[in-house]
């Protein structure tokens, strides 16, 4: 047996959720949406699944698909993409993470990862022979500074695994901090693994910032994407990678031999759903930043510290007002004892080094957030 995952616990969002089940617990831990995702959108891959090709699609992906993300990321982000060199489609985003992460990071090199991070990375760090350095980033606001990055990066450094909107925390990276990395990345030579699933869900007027936009960062970045995010699909797992060309064709290598390809009916749906018109994104995050209020405010009136929410569908609390120093404990008496589902934030860090945070999903039904603040309410 290989010892890296023998030895790896099952992940908390796998954990909490069946506690969830099992209890009949309200399930506001492990992110997804309780809306269907878009009608349109789930008609198109039916369509295609009856009446389109079923056979392998190109392993690079469906050239329409790819198309479809040169056009949407020009559009929305202003990226000068070659749909024909600079874009891979993969069996979602975590598919992307661990091609980028096993295609460029070689034993003994060292990787910046910033945490809290998502569960993936530091397995997939560890598995690629690739020593991690960690930035530990400090509620209530996770920002960078120049002193830990100073402390993380060496000329060892061959890549960083960044994360913007960053989940757990719901925060987004200020453009000085976004400015400060790409600096630290050019001054080392890295490559900036940048995972931004999360580039649509964001509130109060951000603009999603791609790294690869920034300056310097053009041959340097390798951008993540997801259609589950986008689209409220999680299970769809179709997922994008963009990068230069020299970069795209070792990613190209691992990804054949990790899936090599992704189901075609999906990857057609998916093309469609990214031409779609502005509206539907404007109202998704309309939608989400509805939900993240009304969550918000609720807590609030319960006396909960909430700290604001400025992307994903999640929020955080601190539980340290209410007398609390241990997450995880906290958690399974949320749910065995209140029957609602959360995520301890200490699973992001590698050591647990925060413990007094604590994470909901709030992409839910009104009736669903409702009823779960009513079994909050007697926790304060
Ligand atoms: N990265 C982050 C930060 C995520 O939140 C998620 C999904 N929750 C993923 C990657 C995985 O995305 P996918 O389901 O497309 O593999
Ligand atoms: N990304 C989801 C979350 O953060 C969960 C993904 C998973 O279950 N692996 O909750």
């Amino acid at each position: 047996m290989n010892r890296l995952f023998a030895n790896l616990p099952t992940t908390v969002f796998e954990v909490m959720s069946s506690l969830a089940r099992e209890t009949g617990a309200i399930n506001l831990g492990q992110g997804f949406p309780d809306d269907p995702g878009p009608e349109d959108v789930r008609r198109v891959a039916a369509d295609a699944v009856l009446n389109g090709y079923n056979q392998y699609p190109s392993m690079m992906g469906l050239p329409e698909l790819r198309s479809a993300i040169a056009a949407h990321y020009r559009h929305w982000q202003g990226l000068d993409l070659d749909a024909n060199t600079e874009v891979m489609v993969t069996s979602g985003a975590t598919e992307a993470l661990a091609g980028a992460i096993l295609g460029i990071v070689e034993p003994g090199d060292e990787v910046v990862l910033f945490e809290p991070m998502y569960d993936a990375y530091l397995p997939l760090v560890r598995l690629a022979g690739g020593v991690p350095k960690f930035v530990t980033l400090q509620p209530p606001h996770f920002r960078l500074t120049e002193e830990a990055l100073a402390k993380a990066f060496s000329p060892k450094t061959k890549a960083v695994v960044f994360n913007n909107p960053l989940n757990p925390t719901a925060t987004v990276f200020s453009n000085e901090d976004l400015a400060l990395l790409a600096d630290f990345c050019r001054r080392f030579d890295a490559i900036a693994i940048s995972d931004e699933v999360w580039e649509h869900v964001v509130f109060d007027g951000i603009k999603h910032q791609p790294v690869l936009g920034l300056e310097g960062m053009r041959d340097r970045s390798v951008k993540i994407g997801s259609a589950g995010k986008i689209f409220s699909l999680t299970g769809w797992k179709v997922g994008f990678v963009a990068a230069a060309p020299h970069i795209m064709k070792v990613l190209a290598k691992s990804h054949q031999f990790l899936t090599f390809t992704t189901p075609p009916n999906l990857q057609t749906a998916v093309a469609y759903g990214l031409a779609k018109d502005d509206s539907y994104f404007d109202g998704m995050r309309q939608n989400f930043a509805r939900s993240r209020d009304r969550f918000t405010d609720g807590l609030r009136t319960l006396g909960f510290d909430v700290i604001p929410s400025q992307g994903t569908y999640f929020l955080n609390i601190d539980i340290t007002p209410l007398g609390e120093t241990d997450d995880v404990a906290f958690c399974r008496r949320l749910v065995t004892e209140h029957s609602v589902a959360a995520i301890p934030v200490s699973a992001f860090y590698a050591e647990g080094a925060v413990k007094n945070v604590v994470r909901f999903c709030f992409a839910k039904k009104d009736a669903t957030l409702d009823a779960g603040l009513e079994r909050l309410a007697d926790v304060v």
